[in-house]
């Protein structure tokens, strides 16, 4: 039997799963990739191979399991100990939207670790408890599993303290009310692929753009400034998402016009965005493709904020090196993408239109001041990275570098 490494996202209603070979190959490689939805209602799991090809697919859960976190992660390991081959699970990864300030990096889960997630629970209410629910479920259904919590703030650690304040008096800075950036791990795997396209380019902004949105400042690879702060509803317009707002009109909003928490909260994160300036959808295909003069300005408003921050970030790191464009719009959307880059000439963005057509990974001339990528990102092979990571066992030789050698001031205390 090989060993496998599981890799969990899970949601409020459902687990996105995906499993690699880890035998000591430079980076595990993908066997699969599935999801389980509609836990708590009509339940369904699809499973797909390393090209995409569908092969498996249920759409009714059998009869007296429970459809919570337990029972789905239940039905995936004896699914995946009957139907996965030569494959033993021998660790899992989780996706785990909070570390806080304690965590830098990826953290084997104990009692001690659970217990500081669940401190964090307030700063992500609408992630956090999901992703402690499948931690717990997996242990109750395998306890002897290691389990390793990667999260998506760890990456922004390395960021300059000025980065990640406020401008709030103290005491409330020092309650944990401070920038946390999020994507990280998909921040982490740009920042390892990037060097083999352009390894001198020190400066980097790269636009991790999907259904949420942000970017990231990397200096020399490690993050040093991100659009997304407390919440991950800060900086880029998203597809439902407002991204940055004033936040005098959500006091307008509570005071003048009958909002309470929860409106504000389904306005900020359900009702805006691609979505609510456009009226027709939050994805950015359906508002390439309309007509409809909202759709358009909906597009233009993306692109504008993705320039301007894109501005910032380089007044960030004092200069731009490369501009890197990552996850479902900026891998896909070369529209999306020109009209980005052409924002950004005058910082030294030269566009070669037919490789952003091609998607590159190369998208700007071989004369661009700045040079410009599309690369995929893959963030549950970057879960499956730190599981080894974590696990390798201490003085053991590592079959492959570190995830990040972060150094000791960087290692999480907790
Ligand atoms: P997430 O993982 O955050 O749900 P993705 O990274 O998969 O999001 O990105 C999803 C978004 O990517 C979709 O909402 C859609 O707008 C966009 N997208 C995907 N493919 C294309 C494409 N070919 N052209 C334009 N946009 C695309």
């Amino acid at each position: 039997m090989e060993p496998g490494i599981l890799v969990i996202n899970a949601g409020s209603s459902s687990i996105k799963f995906a499993t690699f070979l880890d035998s000591g190959q430079p980076e595990p490689k993908l066997l699969l990739k599935g999801q389980i939805e509609g836990l708590g209602s009509d339940p369904s799991f699809l499973v797909k191979d390393a090209a995409g090809q569908k092969i498996d697919e249920r759409d009714e859960w059998p009869r007296g399991s429970p459809l919570d976190h337990a029972g789905a992660l239940r039905y995936l390991l004896q699914w995946l100990d009957e139907c996965a081959g030569d494959i033993k699970i021998g660790s899992a990864g989780h996706r785990v939207v909070h570390g806080g300030l304690e965590y830098h990096r990826a953290a084997r889960i104990d009692e001690g670790v659970i217990a500081d997630l669940e401190r964090l629970v307030p700063l992500a209410p609408l992630h956090q408890p999901h992703n402690l629910a499948a931690i717990r479920a997996l242990a109750e259904v395998e306890p002897g599993l290691p389990q390793v919590a990667c999260f998506d703030t760890a990456f922004h650690r390395t960021q300059p303290r000025v980065a990640q304040l406020f401008a709030l008096p103290r005491a409330l800075l020092d309650s944990g009310v401070r920038r946390y950036g999020f994507h990280g791990l998909s921040y982490e795997y740009i920042a390892r692929r990037l060097p083999e396209h352009a390894p001198h380019a020190a400066k980097a902004v790269v636009a991790h753009l999907g259904s949420g949105a942000s970017l990231c400042a990397l200096k020399d690879g490690r993050s040093v400034e991100s659009t997304m702060g407390f919440t991950a509803v800060d900086g880029l317009p998203m597809g439902t998402r407002t991204g940055a707002l004033d936040p005098g009109v959500v006091l307008y909003l509570l005071q003048e016009c009958g909002y309470d928490a929860r409106a504000i909260e389904k306005l900020l994160y359900k009702q805006s965005g691609l979505l609510g300036v456009s009226g027709v959808s939050n994805d950015m295909r359906d508002l390439l493709e309309s007509d409809d003069p909202d759709a358009a300005e909906a597009v233009e408003l993306f692109v504008y904020h993705v320039g301007k921050h894109v501005a910032a970030l380089a007044s960030a790191l004092q200069g731009l090196d490369a501009l890197v464009f990552t996850a479902g719009i900026g891998e896909n959307a070369s529209a999306v993408r020109e009209r980005v880059c052409r924002r950004l000439e005058w910082l030294g963005v030269r566009l070669d239109p037919e490789a952003n057509r091609r998607a590159g990974p190369r998208l700007s001339a071989e004369d661009s001041p700045v040079s410009a990528w599309a690369i995929p990102t893959d963030e549950e092979l970057m879960i499956a990275l730190h599981v080894r990571d974590c696990l390798r066992p201490a003085g053991g030789s590592p079959s492959s570098r570190p995830v990040f050698d972060l150094g000791d001031s960087h290692v999480a205390a907790a």
